[in-house]
């Protein structure tokens, strides 16, 4: 049987257009990257966790679903702050009800942008931001630039949907209407595909966009900018002629502007170079962002409690001071006492100090397969695949709401979606705080 028109949930591309055909040999995902297709084969891995776990004498043992939401329910409600961690492969309603149980217990609520678009985000509250939809780049854009992103691995089907080789409205003759800048310390195999490629050195990121605001302002950069950045001025002037003379010019801005050193600085001085540009041609920015649903968590808990991610709910009232009340520097400072990860490997990404102190304290972790945190949980409760078991909402990278539906049911009788579970858990929550108040 054939399904058609879903929602890929594994990068921030959130590609509508996959066609899944599941046959007895198995599942084959048509429109899909690698990594997409990765994704639908998921559906019938073989290390799919499919029941619930509790640790018991440091086995990880088979257990009921009402047992472990129990145990689940207990750490929490024993937590005087506890972490909750929401990745990214999971909807913005599923994210909803984690960001309200962390309000509830007075927690810190933080997700994936918190190493990821985190500067990005900050960047925007610090300088505002010239946006535009992936549609209104893909039909107007003649000249694309990548900054510290290589879409050709991470993103595979960026170029092709959405930014270089689609004929747009007014670019009708797809890459042959569009120049292409990459700027990058390495010779990444996008910049082997562009028209040029600016080789800056690694962590010169702000020095080169303050030399080219220099030069926007009509000023020449200190001679040092060279030196420093490893860019000649003559090919700064040379990408500033093109940004300037260009229709439609757009900035798809990667981890490398966010996380090398500048960080929120970096993001803040390309909006500022942006929003000059407009006084030359139409310039737009956005973030090439990763992971499927990243944007999502931003969007929600911008829209609920004010802030875009790093939420401590500790004083009864939102606050957000990215470095204090962040997943890593809390982990770091030891200053959570139990933890929920949903849909994230914390273990495996987080520095070694912050995965060690998650095995010291009680931690619970909704997820589809093994891996390392799962291990080192004290419950772990079975994952519903997003976008392909059941229904809600990604925020694209260009944070449009994509609504997906799921072509297959949960193949769990206790829970219907990640959001379920999560229901079901801040309800023994609140029935443990109230019994206890
Ligand atoms: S580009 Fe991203 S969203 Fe599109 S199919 Fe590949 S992994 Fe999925």
């Amino acid at each position: 049987m054939m399904f058609r028109n879903l929602v890929c949930p594994v990068c921030g591309a959130s590609c509508d257009d996959i066609q899944v055909e599941m046959t007895a040999e198995g599942i084959v995902a048509k429109n899909a990257c690698k990594m997409g297709n990765a994704k639908f084969q998921e559906l019938a891995s073989p290390h799919r966790i499919r029941q619930p776990l509790i640790c018991q004498g440091g086995e990880m043992l088979p257990s009921g679903w009402e047992e472990a939401l129990d145990r689940a329910a207990d750490i929490l409600a024993s937590s005087s702050r506890p972490l909750i961690f929401i990745g990214s492969e999971t909807s913005c309603e599923a994210m909803e009800v984690g960001l309200h149980l962390g309000e509830y217990l007075g927690g810190v609520v933080d997700s994936n942008s918190t190493v990821c678009h985190g500067p990005t985000a900050m960047g925007i509250q610090e300088a505002g931001r010239v946006g535009a939809t992936a549609g209104q780049s893909k039909n107007r854009a003649d000249l694309t630039v990548y900054w510290g992103s290589n879409p050709l691995e991470s993103m595979p089907r960026h170029m092709s949907r959405y930014a270089v080789y689609p004929r747009g409205y007014w670019t009708r003759r797809g890459r042959f209407d569009r120049t292409v800048i990459t700027v990058d310390p390495r010779r990444s195999l996008t910049a082997e595909n562009s028209d040029l490629h600016i080789q800056l050195n690694p962590n010169t990121d702000f020095e080169l966009l303050s030399a080219l605001l220099a030069l926007l302002h009509g000023q020449q950069p200190h001679p040092s900018a060279e030196e420093v950045t490893g860019v000649a001025i003559r090919q700064m002037e040379e990408m500033l002629e093109l940004m300037k003379g260009c229709n439609y010019g757009v900035i798809y801005a990667g981890l490398g502007m966010a996380s090398s050193y500048g960080k929120h600085r970096n993001a803040e001085m390309a909006f500022h170079l942006v929003q000059e540009l407009n006084n030359h041609t139409k310039f737009v920015i956005g973030a090439l962002r990763g992971h499927c649903n990243v944007a999502g968590f931003n969007q929600v808990a911008s829209y609920l409690y004010g802030y875009p991610f790093g939420l401590d709910f500790s004083r009864g009232y939102p606050r957000y001071n990215p470095g204090e009340f962040t997943a890593v520097d809390l982990l770091r400072e030891r200053d959570v006492d139990a933890a929920l990860v949903v849909c994230a490997d914390l273990v495996s990404h987080f520095p070694a100090d912050c995965a060690s102190y998650l095995g010291e304290i009680p931690m619970i972790c909704i997820d589809i397969a093994s891996c390392p945190t799962t291990m080192l949980s004290d419950v772990v409760l079975p994952g519903v695949i997003d976008a392909m078991e059941c229904d809600g909402t990604f925020y694209r990278l260009d944070d449009v709401p994509i609504y997906f539906q799921p072509f297959t049911a949960s193949p769990f009788p206790f829970t219907a979606s990640n959001q379920h579970t999560l229901q079901q858990l801040m309800e023994r929550v609140r029935g443990r705080k109230e019994a206890g108040s």
